[in-house]
């Protein structure tokens, strides 16, 4: 038999009758701790670290009879703590690609800065090969995505409303040093540059070219944002997170 002690955080993705103490199991023949651990229905993405017999591991290593193994989550605590099993990009650098349901949480962490891939058409694949391609972060709540081999970043999204995603995402990956608030469009992820009121007078509704001085514009759709109500509004969500 083996012995599997999951962290906490890991619970919620382990069978109901499973949750709570350790699970003793028959030691399957030559099996990756990856294997293992993915068997109980944790995806390797969320796995931070691995003590088998209390000494850190890696994926690749083998279970054997007799053996405990301890599973922990990874946090903003322990990023990049010398027992982590991947390497992590600064919170600058961080980039996203999320799945189609989370277009509210992919508009959030634009209007913060960061680069987050999104579109409601994605397949599985495509997620997987861009999210290699690119060194992007995956943001799913698919837990069957996250067992493709080729993503090595990801984080599973808990929570449905997209103000609890965000600001849980904020708090796990200790991302607030990265945000570049409003240096990115919202709509298609291109960056926002600054333009002189005159150049972009004809695209204002006439209330809007009294009031307002300052001006962007998308670099990639060519949208033209301005400092109104919905840009406070915005800043307001971003201070709560
Ligand atoms: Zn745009």
């Amino acid at each position: 038999m083996i012995t599997l002690v999951f962290a906490d955080a890991l619970q919620p993705f382990l069978p109901p009758a499973r949750r709570g103490g350790a699970w003793r199991l028959p030691a399957p023949p030559d099996a990756s701790l990856k294997h293992v651990i993915e068997a109980c229905g944790v995806p390797h993405t969320e796995v931070g670290a691995i003590l088998l017999n209390g000494q850190p591991a890696v994926f690749a290593d083998r279970a054997a009879e007799g053996d405990r193994i301890e599973v922990r989550a990874w946090s903003a605590a322990d990023l990049h703590a010398a027992h982590a099993l991947r390497r992590w990009p600064a919170p600058e650098a961080m980039r996203f690609i999320a799945d189609a349901h989370l277009g509210a949480l992919a508009r959030r962490l634009r209007m913060a800065g960061f680069d987050t891939l999104f579109r409601n058409d994605f397949a599985d694949r495509e997620i997987a090969a861009l999210a290699a391609a690119e060194g992007r972060i995956v943001l799913t709540r698919d837990r069957g995505l996250l067992q493709h081999r080729a993503i090595s970043h990801a984080c599973y999204v808990h929570a449905s409303a997209p103000d609890t995603q965000f600001s849980a995402l904020l708090e796990r990956l200790g991302l607030r040093p990265g945000f570049r608030p409003f240096t990115r469009c919202m709509v298609c992820n291109a960056p926002l540059e600054a333009v002189d009121k005159g150049t972009v007078l004809d695209r204002l509704p006439p209330s809007v070219r009294e009031r307002h001085l300052r001006f962007t514009r998308c670099s990639g759709c060519g949208r033209v944002f301005w400092e109104g109500c919905h840009w406070r509004r915005m800043a307001q969500m971003l201070d709560d997170a």
